[in-house]
């Protein structure tokens, strides 16, 4: 097939996708609005995506970028001059490493723990369920849902490995008292990580309590490049206070025939790619040009978080701090309330109930969202009342206790089959019903056990290759 034959056909499979530009996806994406930008981070990622990072004294260009970006992240992070770091793939890979250095440094721990908030990103629990190591979850307080520093440092117990607390959390976008946290952590002799994934970049211009590594026991704190550094997707940076905090990070195996493998993070192989482009855009934007970008993004959420606040039907979680938020219905059905947003333009994220957050809707605002906010806010407000003339989807009663009765470790292919039809669910690419509401509604009424499994299985039937 013709180069530009295969591009187009590229293209048209990428016009079926929710908007990645121009502030009308919520989440997931995050648009800095910058003339060129793209073209530079293509350029970049071109120039080095060929290059391997598993080598970094074969292609030493890798490993100077390397250490710029590390340099930049601790720099802009209350790094001090013993400050080490990584490259990673995303957040989760950081926070994954982070988990994992910490259980490998205490190797005479039987049974590691971590200690959660409940609401710390799922990748912990995920590090948790890969390391065999156990999460201690703590409820947040149920009206800031910030972490409860007296109940974290509770917690803690000989087993104890690592502490983590949330800068900001992504369900709600608010900061967790990192200062006491840490200082818990210290006391007890146990590393404290800041998981500040998606708002590090902002932070730092925002008024907020400290919470990054300047901070008296931070030992290591993960801040995402393709969030809001506005990076191209697959780079996140994870810090730690000292080289001695790193080392168990490292990988070395001689166990084989091959060359001795030497690993800094779970990959071997890795595309320069990626930290190309984010050294680019680092290097092209710089310190000012972020400053910038985050006070526009940091402005356009107070206004949008007040222009919800005062929306009718609506309700603010908590006080967000960041350039996050998430709210909830007070005579709506947030679920409608996506499905009428997404049938004006506009993807706001469902978040289901979890301890003492109820069902809402979460929003990631960005730069390009500056300048925009009565649109979005004059849409969600006819979007509230559509939902509210709607009246919330119409779900049997008996579909709903067929569902929450379901034995999430005894599911039947035959139940999941039924489960997608009534829900109004396709196969192939035309899988998703264009309102999700009352999909959404049957996987509320799940146990989170149960939902897990029926998503798992859904999962399944997306990644199955068409005939
Ligand atoms: C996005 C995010 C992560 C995980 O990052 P990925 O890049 O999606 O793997 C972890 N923690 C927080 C707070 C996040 O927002």
């Amino acid at each position: 097939m013709a180069a530009d034959d295969v591009l187009a056909e590229l293209a048209a499979l990428r016009g079926g996708d929710l908007p990645t530009h121009g502030g009308r996806t919520l989440a997931y994406v995050y648009d800095s609005a910058l003339p060129g930008l793209d073209a530079l981070a293509a350029s970049a990622h071109a120039l080095a995506s060929s290059v391997n990072g598993l080598d970094p004294t074969a292609f030493p260009s890798l490993l100077r970028l390397e250490n710029d970006v590390v340099a930049a992240a601790a720099r802009l992070l209350g790094g001090g001059p013993g400050t080490v770091g990584a490259v990673t793939s995303g957040g989760t890979e950081s926070c994954l490493l982070a988990v994992q250095a910490a259980r490998d440094a205490r190797p005479e721990v039987a049974e590691p723990e971590i200690v959660l908030p409940e609401t710390a990103h799922a990748a912990f629990h995920k590090a948790a369920h890969y390391f065999g190591v156990r999460a201690v979850v703590v409820p947040v307080e149920a009206t800031t849902f910030r972490a409860d520093p007296a109940a974290m440092a509770a917690a803690i117990t000989g087993s104890t490995v690592l502490v983590v607390a949330s800068a900001p959390s992504y369900a709600h976008g608010v900061i967790d008292p990192v200062a006491e946290i840490a200082a818990a952590a210290r006391a007890a002799g146990v590393r404290c990580h800041v998981d500040a994934c998606i708002g590090g970049w902002v932070l730092p211009h925002a008024e907020v309590a400290p919470f990054d590594l300047s901070v008296p026991g931070v030992t290591s704190l993960s801040v995402d490049l393709h969030k809001y550094a506005y990076c191209p997707k697959g780079t996140s940076v994870l810090l730690h206070a000292s080289a001695e905090l790193r080392r168990a990070q490292y990988f070395a195996s001689a166990a084989w025939p091959g060359y001795t493998m030497l690993n800094s993070t779970m990959q071997s192989t890795r595309s320069g790619g990626p930290l190309a482009a984010a050294w680019a855009v680092l290097r092209h934007i710089g310190p000012d040009g972020y400053r910038d970008l985050a006070a526009r993004a940091l402005a356009s959420t107070r206004r949008i978080v007040d222009g919800i606040a005062a929306t009718p039907g609506l309700r603010v979680l908590g006080e967000p701090e960041s350039t996050l938020a998430a709210f909830a219905g007070l005579d709506v059905d947030v679920f409608v309330v996506a499905d009428e947003m997404k049938a004006r333009g506009w993807y706001v994220q469902p978040q289901f109930a979890s301890g003492p957050s109820p069902a809402n809707l979460h929003i990631t605002v960005t730069a390009a969202n500056d300048g925009h906010e009565d649109a979005f806010l004059a849409d969600l407000r006819d979007a509230v009342d559509a939902a509210r003339a709607a009246g919330p989807p119409d779900v049997g009663p008996d579909v709903v206790a067929f569902v929450a009765a379901l034995d999430p470790d005894g599911l039947t292919g035959e139940q999941f089959a039924g489960l997608l039809a009534a829900a109004g669910m396709g196969s192939g690419d035309q899988v998703l019903p264009d309102r999700m509401a009352a999909v959404n509604t049957l996987l509320a009424a799940a146990r989170p056990r149960l939902r897990e499994r029926l998503l798992v299985e859904f999962l399944g039937v997306l990644y199955t290759p068409s005939e």
